[in-house]
């Protein structure tokens, strides 16, 4: 792929304030990846491709990403963008709203991210573990979303979200197949294994 373009897409996106994922978020799933060798990942939350376009180097030979964004706008950009570095045949879009989409998804996934509307992670975890294969892992950006989740401050307008996002936490640590963990990097990061018990 091509590195100087994807590092013109990162500070474009930067400038222009869309919140692509950080540095040390990256990091952390990268490090996760290597192992896994992904052939399918499925990403709930575009925006611009950046996260998508950094996954795509990953994937195992023949793999492929599935995206959501409902953001026309975004879409195009994203489009563009991962014809850009060259990985259109790595990276499909589908446009619409994850919540639409995601009962409509028939396959199997070795990898979710989840990274949209945050008032809906609950929803997205739900649908991530209906297609979520045996031993595969779930990430789930600003899941402490700027320090609110784990504070009592609950006036904020942002409580919907803020409630759902402590939901999830509670969903993900109490299910007895998943191994979670929750990483104070970036916006804070949930890591969620599906251990398949024999
Ligand atoms: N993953 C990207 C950043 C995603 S930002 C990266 O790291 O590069 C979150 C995106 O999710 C926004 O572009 C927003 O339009 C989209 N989004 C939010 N709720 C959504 C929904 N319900 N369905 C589809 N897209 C959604
Ligand atoms: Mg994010």
């Amino acid at each position: 792929m091509n590195k100087i373009e994807l590092e013109k897409i990162k500070e474009k996106a930067l400038e222009e304030h869309i919140p692509i994922i950080m540095d040390d978020t990256l990091e952390v799933i990268q490090k996760y990846l290597i192992k896994l060798k992904p052939k399918r990942i499925l990403e709930i939350g575009t925006a611009v491709g950046y996260s998508a376009i950094c996954f795509s180097e990953f994937l195992s030979e023949n793999g492929k990403i599935d995206t959501i964004e409902r953001d026309e706008e975004r879409i195009k950009e994203a489009k563009e963008n991962i014809k850009k570095v060259g990985v259109e045949n790595k990276i499909n879009i589908y446009e619409g709203d994850a919540v639409e989409i995601l009962p409509t998804l028939n396959e199997k996934y070795d990898m979710v991210f989840i990274d949209a509307a945050k008032g809906k992670y609950t929803f997205f975890l739900e649908q991530a573990l209906r297609v979520l294969k045996d031993n595969g892992i779930i990430f789930a950006d600003n899941i402490l979303y700027k320090g609110y989740v784990m504070s009592d401050y609950n006036k904020h307008k942002q409580r919907t979200a803020v409630r759902n996002l402590r939901e999830y936490i509670k969903q993900t640590t109490q299910n007895e197949n998943l191994k979670t963990q929750i990483l104070e990097v970036g916006d804070g990061l949930a890591i969620s294994v599906l251990e398949v018990k024999n």
